[in-house]
């Protein structure tokens, strides 16, 4: 099987509908392209749908239609695995089943129940998020994008997949998990679409009747099959549309091809590395870098700080007068500063250098 020749993913989104453009795994004989190419689209939007009917994950939060509910997850998820998240979710949303809830609550009682989850900035924005909802919005999550960007905390990701899940709106939100999906379909091995060219192309592959199935169900291809380093395309849905599947088929089968020219045995593994590496697609080298260990970091800092906040009752005071961990005290101040700045506490300097501080009250 070999990729049919589509043009550049940049010149290709200027017709709006990427999908049309999708290698196709066969040739009708006779059949024009203007039927060709929408049934294609249509076959592979279907393709990945039914996966994700039979294989989807079942997500606490994918149970639910409450617009704030679905905010709320989708603010946990940004920088959590969704399924990790799912667990802190249920406790959230039962703590503060409404948006009403939430902004009547403190900030400090909404980073006690985000407690674990990390990234605490998300439940300051997401209690910020509540408050203008229910000043501006009678208590209702607003349904379009724009609207939904305006409220702190939610970027254009988060804006459009609370507008496709909880409001049916055709728009497609684009992770980091999407974005490697839509690209290497479109992209191939090279995967290299600008950002603006892949949020049109993930706007124009939502198919109109089932917005919300079709964001859980790329989300999870990414998050599932279409992994970074090892895409387990043998199993997935999209892998007769995918140009990146068709390209390493179409390498197995030359280095394949040019082992048994040469009279050596016709497993790829075994095929000389010149060839393998003349024939191979190139995918982009990825270099890890040797990470400091996390508790070094200024994360993981000021999760203690606020470990230690939220170990005392509202209102009350901690001296933070030492070091915390391999952290010195000059580094202690510095991210108390940056967690006032980040409006998680409140400050109270005092003369003799000891810094007091507590979860704010509103
Ligand atoms: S076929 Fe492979 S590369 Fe293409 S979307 Fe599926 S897992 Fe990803």
């Amino acid at each position: 099987m070999r990729a049919s020749h589509c043009p550049a993913a940049v010149e290709v989104v200027q017709r709006r509908d990427i999908l049309r453009c999708m290698p196709r795994p066969e040739r009708t004989s006779g059949a024009s392209a203007a039927h060709a190419e929408p049934a294609v689209a249509t076959a592979l939007r279907d393709a990945i749908l039914a996966w994700y009917e039979e294989r989807g994950r079942p997500l606490a939060f994918r149970r639910t239609a409450d617009p704030y509910a679905i905010l709320v997850a989708e603010a946990m998820a940004q920088q959590t695995q969704a399924a990790r998240a799912a667990a802190y979710w249920e406790r959230f949303i039962a703590r503060f089943p409404t948006a009403d809830d939430l902004a009547a609550a403190s900030p400090a009682d909404v980073l006690r129940e985000w407690a674990g989850l990390g990234y605490d900035r998300r439940a300051v924005a997401l209690w910020r998020a509540a408050r203008i909802i229910v000043a501006r919005h009678g208590g209702r999550v607003p349904s379009s994008v724009d609207e939904l960007q305006a409220l702190p905390g939610v970027g254009p990701y988060t804006a459009r997949a609370v507008a496709a899940l909880a409001y049916g709106v055709p728009v497609g939100a684009v992770d980091v998990n999407v974005r490697r999906v839509l690209g290497r379909i479109v992209g191939g091995s090279a995967g290299i679409v600008p950002a603006a060219d892949l949020q049109m192309i993930a706007d124009a592959a939502v198919p109109a009747e089932r917005p919300a199935a079709w964001t859980h169900a790329v989300m999870d291809l990414g998050a599932t099959l279409c992994k970074p380093r090892s895409p387990h395309c043998g199993d997935c849905p999209a892998a007769r549309w995918c140009r990146f599947a068709i390209e390493a088929a179409d390498t197995t089968t030359r280095v394949s091809d040019a082992a048994a020219a040469r009279g050596a045995d016709a497993h790829p593994a075994d095929a000389h590395p010149a060839d393998a590496r003349s024939a191979a697609p190139r995918a982009p080298r990825i270099v890890r870098e040797r990470r400091a260990p996390f508790a070094t970091t200024n994360r993981w800092l000021r999760g203690r700080i606020l470990d230690r906040l939220r170990a005392v009752e509202d209102g009350r005071w901690v001296d933070l007068d030492g070091e915390i961990g391999v952290h010195d005290h000059a580094r202690v101040l510095l991210a108390v500063q940056a967690l006032s700045g980040d409006g998680l506490v409140e400050v109270e300097p005092r003369a003799d250098g000891i810094v007091r501080a507590r979860l704010p009250l509103s």
